[in-house]
């Protein structure tokens, strides 16, 4: 059966997303009000630049409709969605949601390599574990909670992660036509 998943659609690069969860057969719905939050059964954070998010999260009074979706559906964030989900990151004008616990540190990666492709080894994935991860000015996970579990890795960092209702990704599984991560969320968490 379709799923109705929201996709935060404030800035972005929600559009993405919208085609990720199209190819899988689920209905995208773009979120711009809390009351748009009561339709679904789960919720994506996209990527683009979480001081923004944080700011508009709060002058729309997003906040609190955020964190009490979370207590009973699922949400995923990549790369500034991650940032915005994390427990613990350093300057940001807004408090984060801190709805996974991570200490998250933003464009760790280096100026000179704001953006890269690199291999992400998948653990839920035994036949194919290698997806291609597009990282754009992407944020590092620098410590992880023990209720976190790490199921994707960039050499020796952790780039995949979920608690019991939150999925991160620090890089951009919807710029890719690979459908296996939005499909893990979808299929393995929440009802
Ligand atoms: N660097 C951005 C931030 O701090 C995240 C970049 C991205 O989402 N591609 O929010």
């Amino acid at each position: 059966m379709a799923k109705r998943v929201g996709i935060l659609a404030l800035q972005g690069d929600f559009t993405k997303h919208v085609q990720s969860v199209a190819r899988l057969n689920h209905q995208p719905v773009l979120i711009r009000k809390p009351e748009e939050l009561k339709q679904c059964d789960y919720l994506i954070l996209p990527g683009g630049e979480s001081t923004t998010f944080l700011h508009l999260i709060e002058q729309l009074d997003l906040r609190q409709p955020i964190i009490e979706f979370s207590r009973e559906k699922p949400i995923m964030g990549t790369c500034a969605g991650l940032i915005t989900l994390s427990k613990d990151v350093a300057g940001l004008p807004h408090p984060s949601l801190g709805l996974i616990d991570l200490h998250t540190v933003r464009n760790a990666y280096g100026r000179q390599i704001d953006s890269f492709v690199g291999d992400v080894r998948l653990s839920f994935d035994e036949r194919r574990n290698i997806f291609e991860g597009i990282f754009i000015r992407a944020p590092r996970i620098k410590r992880i909670g023990q209720d976190v579990e790490q199921i994707g890795f960039h050499n020796d960092d952790v780039v995949l992660a979920h608690n019991q209702t939150i999925l991160v990704a620090s890089f951009h599984p919807e710029l890719t036509d690979d459908t296996r991560i939005h499909r893990y969320f979808l299929d393995t968490m929440g009802k």
